[in-house]
């Protein structure tokens, strides 16, 4: 993506909000990029600085473009929240895929993005979990949870595959975040290796049946090298947590003090920028 980064001086970035953007360098460290439009900040270099985000009152489908007055699953308008597959309930539960059943809303799609290996990974955000993803998005969905340490555990070879192996794992271990938590930093380093080969010995018969409807091939362990660790640049952590609303209040200000998950931390309250993306923002830097 080609974008205008502006990283020293006062900087100001305008246009469309979009999540934000996480990379893993060799460090360790998470590096941010806010995005808005084509233009972009690099917040790494903003921590201890002031920034001020203001939004101008349109949202803009990131799907399509088109202006809607209320925003439907993080930035997209009504119409294609309603018809595309990538907003179909299936994706966020993809044990509950109906492709076969010939009522993929986008079966193109499905074919290109769900018919593709998957991972099931474990992850520590504010706690042990279980999640699944493309295996061409990692790292960036543990980046994007605030996971301080990742460790994938079966590639599959469909999303629904993924799906299901997850449901055998949600018996024994939650699929959930605790965001309040994860930015509060109280979160302990776990054994993720010995977390999963407890966890795939409890599974293990649910695993057989599986791979005995769906092939030997299609579920197999990964061997991996190790648990990914990842560390945030956070300067100090809230102790209460509040959070923005920009539709509450169009104006948020403050010194930014931490970025983890898809959450700047200023001093004055969180804002899940994601949850915002498609929204028409300014945003300046001092
Ligand atoms: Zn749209």
């Amino acid at each position: 993506m080609d974008q205008l980064i502006l990283t020293e001086g006062d900087a100001r970035v305008s246009g469309q909000l979009r999540k934000l953007d996480a990379r893993l360098p060799e460090s360790g460290l998470a590096d941010y990029r806010l995005r808005a439009g084509e233009t972009g900040l690099a917040l790494n270099a903003r921590l201890g600085q002031r920034l001020r985000l203001h939004y101008a009152g349109a949202i803009h489908c990131v799907h399509c473009g088109r202006h809607t007055r209320k925003s439907f699953g993080q930035g997209y308008c009504y119409p294609c929240f309603s018809t595309l597959a990538q907003c179909d309930l299936c994706l966020v539960r993809p044990e509950t895929c109906h492709y076969f059943q010939g009522t993929c809303r986008e079966p193109e799609w499905g074919e290109q993005h769900c018919f593709r290996p998957h991972i099931v990974y474990l992850a520590n955000a504010s706690g042990l979990k279980v999640g699944i993803t493309r295996a061409s998005n990692t790292p960036t969905r543990w980046l994007d949870q605030g996971a301080i340490q990742a460790l994938p555990i079966l590639e599959v070879a469909t999303r629904q595959q993924s799906g299901l192996v997850e449901t055998l794992f949600k018996a024994h271990v939650s699929d959930r975040t605790n965001w309040r938590a994860m930015l509060k930093g109280e979160v302990e380093p776990l054994d993720l290796v010995a977390e999963r080969d407890r966890l795939l010995a409890a599974v293990a018969p649910g695993l057989d049946a599986l791979r005995a409807t769906h092939g030997a091939e299609a579920i197999r362990a990964l061997d991996t090298p190790g648990v990914v660790s990842i560390d945030y640049p956070v300067l100090s952590w809230p102790r209460k947590i509040q959070s923005f609303n920009f539709d509450k209040q169009a104006l948020v200000e403050g010194t930014l003090t931490g970025i983890k998950g898809q959450y700047l931390m200023l001093d004055s309250g969180v804002i899940n920028l994601r949850k915002f993306s498609g929204y028409q923002v300014t945003v300046e830097a001092a």
